[in-house]
């Protein structure tokens, strides 16, 4: 919120420096004259939170008054940093909005004045404020492989990019019949509409099943706090009639309603057992911490590519073809740190991009380059007549 501050009086400083008479002090110059460097634990931050707080209401009031029509593009910024990172309090005190107050999603909240449209974001351990690249490459045991398309994105879902990825290498006549994603790209949505509107294979793990995990190693992966602690019912325990539209619980209910969703293209099912059933369950405790159940699965179409896909992870050769995909991990080293790829030049999504496309062509030549001819002709020039033309 400080730095919003200091940019708004940069902008109004600029083209309205009138508005900060009267306004900004030796204070003021001292809070926001340099650019912020906070510690990672800065001293009295609620002081410091409710004194930025109430120079941002002031600044912001004497700009609505000085342009009745719209204020300065910087005020707006600061305006959304406010209402998306501070709350008010009853006593009209500012202080940090957290979960519990509903913070809104990483995809919609700006953290920077100076680059709103990067995105704070986080891959495994890693996080960083900035954007996403998404680099697809050949994978050609006898060829240089090179990059075929990159794709420039903030913080969304990585099985997001893939449409517009295939879209691209559809137009430019570069489909594979096989493309191999980590798992972060799989869906069973997304396997699906790869094989019905690209024709393209997508080879890559899909999140393990929820069935409970009763090795204890094994990470729990549920939707219900008792299947989480690994004494619960999971999806698999339910029996799923397709063709009947009814599933039959483990307690022998059968489902109140079925539900495909959403309703234009189904994708999933959902399905109730109702507080009239559940309410007299004996294994309730084991089913849900509510009155009733819910249970969510894929259509059936879906449900049998993923079964099949789960089943094709455990063979020797699907293994052996995504094994492939480690060189991938490569390529990702070879953007960032062996052309900078973590630091952008420019300011904002589509500037980013005007980076990231010279740095894939760059490694393209520079992979390129490196292949000798087939026919035994390459002759590289000797050192000498480098540094000295022939006469
Ligand atoms: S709680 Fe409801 S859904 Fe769960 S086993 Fe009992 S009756 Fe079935």
């Amino acid at each position: 919120m400080t730095e919003a501050v200091r940019a708004v009086l940069e902008e109004v400083a600029r083209d309205a420096p009138e508005v900060l008479d009267e306004l900004v002090t030796a204070e003021w110059a001292q809070r926001y004259g340099r650019p912020v460097r906070l510690c990672s634990q800065p001293g009295h931050p609620a002081a410091r939170q409710e004194q930025v707080g109430n120079d941002a209401r002031e600044l912001l009031q004497r700009l609505d008054a000085r342009f009745p029509g719209g204020a300065p593009a910087q005020a707006k910024v600061l305006r959304t940093i406010l209402v998306q990172h501070v709350l008010v309090d009853a006593k009209g005190r500012f202080r940090p909005r957290t979960m519990r107050d509903g913070r809104p999603p990483s995809r919609i909240q700006i953290e920077s004045p100076y680059e709103t449209e990067a995105r704070w974001t986080r891959r495994g351990d890693t996080r960083w404020t900035g954007y996403l690249a998404h680099v697809t490459e050949t994978c050609d045991d006898k060829r240089i492989n090179v990059i075929t398309d990159v794709a420039t994105a903030v913080s969304s879902a990585d099985s997001q990019a893939l449409p517009g990825i295939h879209a691209r290498l559809r137009r430019l006549r570069l489909l594979p019949d096989r493309h191999l994603v980590d798992g972060g790209y799989t869906s069973v949505a997304g396997l699906d509409a790869a094989a019905r509107l690209h024709r393209v294979t997508l080879i890559g793990p899909l999140p393990p099943s929820t069935t409970p995990q009763h090795h204890p190693a094994a990470p729990p992966r549920s939707t219900t706090p008792q299947h989480r602690a690994n004494d619960g019912f999971g999806r698999e325990n339910f029996i799923i009639g397709f063709d009947q539209r009814e599933v039959t619980c483990p307690n022998g209910q059968v489902s109140a309603n079925w539900q495909d969703l959403p309703v234009a293209e189904p994708t999933k099912v959902a399905v109730r057992f109702d507080a009239r059933q559940c309410g007299r369950c004996p294994e309730r405790a084991k089913c849900t911490p509510g009155p009733f159940r819910s249970l969510y699965f894929p259509t059936h179409r879906l449900h049998e590519l993923q079964t099949k896909n789960r089943a094709d992870q455990q063979d020797a050769d699907w293994r052996r073809l995504y094994g492939r995909h480690s060189g991938a991990e490569g390529t990702i080293e070879e953007v960032a740190d062996g052309h900078r790829g973590h630091r952008c030049r420019y300011r904002g999504l589509a500037k980013t991009h005007v980076q990231h496309v010279p740095t894939a062509l760059a490694i393209n030549v520079e992979r390129l380059s490196l292949q000798e001819p087939d026919d035994g002709s390459y002759r590289p020039r000797p050192q000498d007549s480098r540094q000295s033309p022939p006469q």
